[in-house]
């Protein structure tokens, strides 16, 4: 590529940087788009619109208060600003109502449910392992993201930095074709990126857990948390490096990234706090509209403004736990079977 050509696309990087997060949040930009080496790294052109997607790979950044990305700027977490940029999202989501800790919102982010089990929920209310299953909190069967593409002969891969997810492996062994627990998350990434090429999954769950365990040590949205969510783009980084090198991802691979929870000070734990029931979720790759808000995209959704909102409300926000059916709707499949999030896969991502 000339020397001029790779200026001209580095301006329309920039401009599209800026529209994107403009619309995105009301961000202050603290640093230019190319202020780091992350131009290397990523795709220089999205997978086209006629690409659809064949894996998935949703990411969990638990404890990512989306506010640590405005703080953090372009320069200081690139990855995470191209790919908001490059993709689709929104830094206002919701988590479950009930609960804004780490297992609840896991377990509604695989299943499409909310959290009481009296409403059809997934009945996790607890954070830690019970060392029982989903279906004996629920009461009743319930199904995950795992159950559907496993059914439709597809392979699935669950990867997880807290141990405490054994929980899923146990409650959908049959359908979790590989389920691996690397607490240091450069070390899990580094599974995950071995495991995406050659062959790579219809649907990978990643959970990265680096600024939830600073968080609680040093205090969510200290100079010690955005370090961790720093470290975490990092990370993302080298995934997206892989996806770069490898034709079939660039085309056919769509990542969504959210978090359980946000955070700020002590902990996360109160659910009517909107430090912790605000999170992102962005969605990038193949066939995915450019620098939109989701909101924009899709009329049975509405950005809640700062309200936590309940389930009830019409238009709804978009959820953390709408991961499971925008993953089965991205990959051409049937909702999940008892879901109650998007469970007619409207929300739209082109
Ligand atoms: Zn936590």
């Amino acid at each position: 590529m000339s020397l001029h050509r790779q200026y001209v696309a580095l301006v329309h990087l920039r401009i599209l940087v800026c529209a994107t997060l403009t619309a995105l949040l009301p961000l202050t930009m603290s640093g230019p788009a190319n202020a780091t080496g992350a131009d290397a790294l990523w795709p220089s052109r999205a997978a086209s619109a006629a690409a659809g997607t064949r894996f998935v790979l949703a990411i969990s950044i638990d404890g990512l208060n989306p506010t640590a990305l405005r703080r953090l700027g372009v320069a200081r977490a690139p990855h995470l600003h191209r790919l908001a940029a490059g993709g689709s999202g929104t830094l206002n989501a919701r988590t479950e109502v009930e609960r804004t800790v780490t297992l609840p919102n896991h377990t509604g982010m695989l299943t499409g449910r909310r959290v009481n089990r009296f409403r059809g929920g997934h009945g996790v209310w607890v954070n830690h392992d019970p060392g029982s299953t989903v279906q004996a909190a629920a009461g009743h069967p319930v199904r995950s993201v795992f159950d559907v593409v496993h059914h439709h002969g597809r392979r699935t891969g669950l990867f997880a930095s807290k141990a405490k997810f054994a929980l899923f492996h146990r409650s959908w062994a049959r359908s979790i074709d590989r389920f691996t627990v690397i607490t240091d998350n450069a070390r899990l990434v580094a599974a995950v990126r071995r495991d995406l090429t050659p062959h790579p999954r219809a649907f990978t769950f990643l959970h990265l857990s680096l600024p939830d365990e600073v968080g609680h040590a040093q205090g969510f949205m200290s100079p010690a948390y955005l370090q961790a969510v720093h470290r975490t783009d990092t990370r993302i980084g080298e995934l997206m490096a892989t996806v770069n090198r490898s034709r079939r991802l660039r085309r056919h691979l769509t990542v969504v990234v959210t978090a359980d929870h946000g955070g700020l000070g002590a902990g996360h734990s109160r659910a009517g706090r909107i430090a912790n029931y605000r999170v992102p979720f962005l969605v990038w790759g193949a066939g995915v509209a450019r620098g939109k808000n989701l909101y924009a995209l899709s009329r049975t959704f509405r950005n809640p403004g700062p309200r936590r909102s309940s389930y009830a409300a019409r238009p709804r926000p978009i959820r953390n736990g709408d991961v499971a059916n925008l993953s089965t709707s991205l990959l051409g499949l049937p909702p999940v079977p008892g879901s109650e999030f998007d469970a007619d896969q409207s929300l739209r991502v082109r």
